[in-house]
């Protein structure tokens, strides 16, 4: 037994059955902590290609122009191995005033944390609360969102736990008299709510991409991960990456005091910003690249791949600019 699932089940012989956000939590936090698991378990869009970082990178810049080039700080949520935003800050570079922007990145896990000072020059910070709150923000959160704890609701006054027995941990029910079924993210309500408030402070903008829903919906998408299979999110704890759909208007009721733009699906909003042409650039650039080029350009956009699953919403501080990419 590792020693997170002791941990674990001792907690819950003295005092009874976790809550499935604790669960969870405890979980992921070990999770992302051992040895890189992205690339080994999934694969997020900016590990796809560098289209995906650059194209962020000219909508950093196309935003910040068009509010007045004011000073900013850019902020990464979950950056992982640090690859959107290096390719980001190679568009940035060329733009004197946001070049030098400096650059905080929210991570948790200690191994990402090094991944990630390999490529860039930054502050790390525990949670978003420890970033300076001392100007404008450009926050970017790709699949951060899915990450954070949930709870879910059966609709019949129950909640999911998680028990021990003698063959290890399962799935049960606490009770929640009144609750209607589905689930509720109150971290990354929280979340959404404190960026609000930053934005509302000091102006700025935050980018939001996850895979997940327009509209709230009673459902269970709670979904574990381990090399890239689909595993018991109740066995073996800190082994599988655990996430759930993102409800994106519940993070956009909870910004309340923010403008906010979308969602609309990941493959409308990287046509909008132009990925055919950029991939066409590539592919004239490296002729021997082309055929994965053209790969990637269709699992990052097609509907039967990351295209439509995945929705892009932006939160904007009331007096900004509308951002690219959210007006039809
Ligand atoms: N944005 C990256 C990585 C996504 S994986 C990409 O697109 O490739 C989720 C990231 O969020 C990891 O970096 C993970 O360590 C981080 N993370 C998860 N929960 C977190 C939390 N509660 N606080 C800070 N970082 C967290």
């Amino acid at each position: 037994m590792s020693d997170l699932a002791a941990q674990l089940r001792a907690r819950i012989e003295a005092e009874g059955p976790l809550r499935l956000d604790v669960w969870m939590a405890a979980c992921n936090t070990a999770y992302y902590a051992g040895p890189n698991p992205l690339g080994r378990d999934f694969t997020t869009a900016p590990e796809i290609s560098q289209m995906f970082g650059e194209l962020i990178g000219g909508w950093i810049g196309d935003l910040w122009q068009r509010a007045g080039q004011p000073a900013v700080r850019l902020v990464e949520l979950g950056p992982g191995r640090g690859t959107l935003m290096a390719d980001a800050r190679r568009v940035l570079a060329r733009l004197p005033g946001l070049a030098e922007a400096p650059l905080a990145l929210v991570e948790t896990s200690p191994a990402l944390r090094a991944l990630q000072g390999e490529r860039l020059a930054a502050d790390w910070y525990e949670t978003l609360d420890d970033v300076p709150d001392d100007r404008a923000i450009i926050l970017i959160a790709n699949e951060f969102f899915d990450a954070l704890p949930i709870r879910q609701f059966d609709g019949q006054g129950g909640e999911t736990a998680v028990t021990v027995t003698e063959a290890g941990f399962a799935a049960t029910s606490l009770p929640a008299p009144g609750t209607a079924a589905g689930e509720r993210a109150e971290a990354g309500e929280a979340v959404a709510a404190r960026i609000a408030a930053r934005l509302a402070r000091h102006g700025g903008a935050a980018l939001i991409i996850d895979y997940g829903y327009a509209e709230t919906q009673a459902r269970d998408s709670l979904q574990a991960l381990r090399h890239a299979a689909s595993a018991d999110a109740f066995a073996d704890p800190g082994s599988a990456d655990l996430t759930a759909h993102v409800d994106f208007s519940a993070l956009a009721r909870a910004a309340a005091g923010a403008a906010s733009h979308g969602p609309v699906t990941q493959g409308v909003w990287l046509a909008r910003l132009g990925i055919e042409a950029r991939a066409a650039a590539l592919q004239a650039r490296n002729r021997d690249a082309a055929a994965a080029i053209s790969a990637a350009l269709v699992r990052l956009t097609a509907p039967a791949q990351m295209g439509t699953l995945f929705k892009v919403m932006a939160l904007t501080a009331p007096h900004w600019p509308q951002p690219a990419g959210f007006d039809a």
